[in-house]
């Protein structure tokens, strides 16, 4: 059996006055997965969500979320999406029960507030007052919130900003519970590590428009099938590494301090004549990577703010 999918988006576009904000996106995202949409400052990704969630109107291409229209079918979709909201403090004056616990009166079926804060790991904050709530406790209200009203589709926009490390990880395994349990995820996220380990695809935006997609291993394996990267001190001699490994001149080259790339297939003999050439110069190997680079990698390369 097919399920339709959770969104639909194609050929979309949005233009404030003379900026296209969103010049021709188009995707699918399916029913129970986590989908993440990432990219640049100022890429389209809010103009995007914003779209889809139905607080803005297209201006051109067509858009379907939960099989319905944002707009016309706002009234129909909006019981059924979550939204998180960087703001958490609409309430600054209220404790985060008396928030959920008003928020639930407007949902048929609502979460129970008191175990709803018990997932997101602020029963202990449950009395403190909104504005008095660490940054990383704010988020995990702004959460709460959005998972409320049991959504079957819910936006979360960079979940996980300012929490700390342990935070992040429960708050990842809860997004994966939640998915686990049948609800589309749509993330909006600058950390890489974040849609590396949690979604199952991602479209990379850059100047209102899908530059990369797929899902992360996909991506992180196609970028870097003909390159080799290493770390090892600053300033080797590129240019005589690469004589060495019997690849032309500017095939070495040194990313970042320390960083290397050789842009040249990674066979075994390559990789045996860059340990040979290291042994006897005694240079220490940090990282050695063939035929695969971090998601983060992939960003800085597909969306042009990097110099590989
Ligand atoms: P960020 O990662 O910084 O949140 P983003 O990918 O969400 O960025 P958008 O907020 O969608 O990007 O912005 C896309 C473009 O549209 C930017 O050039 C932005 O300046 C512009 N823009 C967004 N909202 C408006 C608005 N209300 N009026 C005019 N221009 C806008």
């Amino acid at each position: 059996m097919t399920t339709a999918p959770a969104i639909e988006v194609a050929a979309l576009e949005k233009s404030y006055g003379s900026t296209r904000a969103v010049d021709g996106i188009s995707l699918v995202v399916s029913a129970g997965e986590i989908f993440g949409l990432l990219g640049p400052n100022g890429a389209g990704k809010t103009t995007t969500v914003e779209i889809l969630e139905g607080y803005r109107r297209a201006d051109g291409g067509t858009v379907r979320v939960l099989g319905l229209d944002p707009i016309e079918g706002g009234a129909r979709l909006r019981p059924q999406i979550g939204v998180m909201l960087q703001d958490g403090g609409l309430y600054p004056g209220l404790r985060p029960l008396e928030v959920l616990r008003s928020f639930a009166a407007f949902y048929d079926d609502p979460h129970d507030p008191i175990a709803l804060l018990e997932l997101v790991g602020l029963t202990e904050a449950r009395a403190t007052i909104v504005r008095r709530l660490s940054g990383g406790q704010q988020q995990r209200l702004a959460l709460a919130l959005a998972l409320i009203g049991r959504p079957s589709l819910v936006f979360l926009d960079e979940p996980t900003a300012g929490m700390d490390p342990h935070a992040r990880v429960s708050t990842w395994q809860l997004v994966r519970d939640l998915r686990d349990a049948g609800t589309t995820v749509m993330l909006t996220t600058h950390a890489m590590d974040e849609a590396e380990q949690l979604c199952d695809h991602v479209a990379i935006v850059d100047h209102g428009r899908i530059v990369a997609s797929g899902t992360p291993a996909e991506l992180t394996s196609r970028a870097g099938v003909d390159e080799l990267l290493f770390s090892a001190v600053a300033g080797l001699a590129c240019n005589e590494l690469a004589a060495a490994l019997g690849v032309g001149p500017g095939v070495v080259t040194e990313l970042r301090p320390g960083e290397y790339r050789v842009a040249a297939e990674a066979t075994p003999g390559l990789v045996a004549d860059l340990a040979v050439w290291m042994r006897d110069r005694d240079v220490r190997l940090g990282d050695l990577r063939a035929g695969q680079r971090t998601l983060e990698e992939v960003f800085l390369r597909v969306t042009g703010a990097g110099t590989t």
